[in-house]
């Protein structure tokens, strides 16, 4: 359990998900639009490939949705269940939020998507 939580802790700071420690991107700022998917081959300290093959990052847009969807229905589920309403111009309010932070679930996802790889489907891994 203390694992998972490390992992978690990695994810949500953009670290690698192996070692926590390497930087998953190359360029830590968010709104860096044109750097904004550019990741190092491998990680600086424990080199884990970043790059497992072509188009590995496809899958992360399923992690995107799943995120984003569960946000929404968080905040919105909350706000529901304390005001009893949910108003349209909280909805757009919540939208625009959402929006303002793309590059960050962009980036979380990478690293869920990453991390998802590194501990169920990576051969040859330890597992300790
Ligand atoms: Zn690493």
């Amino acid at each position: 359990m203390l694992k998972f939580f490390k992992i978690l802790k990695a994810v949500i700071l953009l670290k690698c998900p192996a070692c926590f420690e390497g930087h998953l991107f190359k360029n830590p700022h968010l709104f860096n639009l044109k750097e904004i998917a550019d990741m190092p081959a491998h990680c600086p300290c424990c080199g884990q490939d970043f790059v497992v093959e072509t188009e590995f990052y496809y899958g992360a847009m399923f992690v995107s949705y799943a995120l984003t969807a569960l946000l929404m229905f968080l905040v919105m589920g909350l706000d529901i269940l304390f005001s009893g309403y949910l108003y349209f111009k909280e909805l757009l309010l919540y939208i625009c939020l959402l929006l303002l932070g793309w590059t960050y679930w962009f980036r979380v996802s990478r690293a869920v998507w990453l991390a998802f790889y590194i501990y169920w489907l990576q051969p040859y891994r330890d597992k300790n």
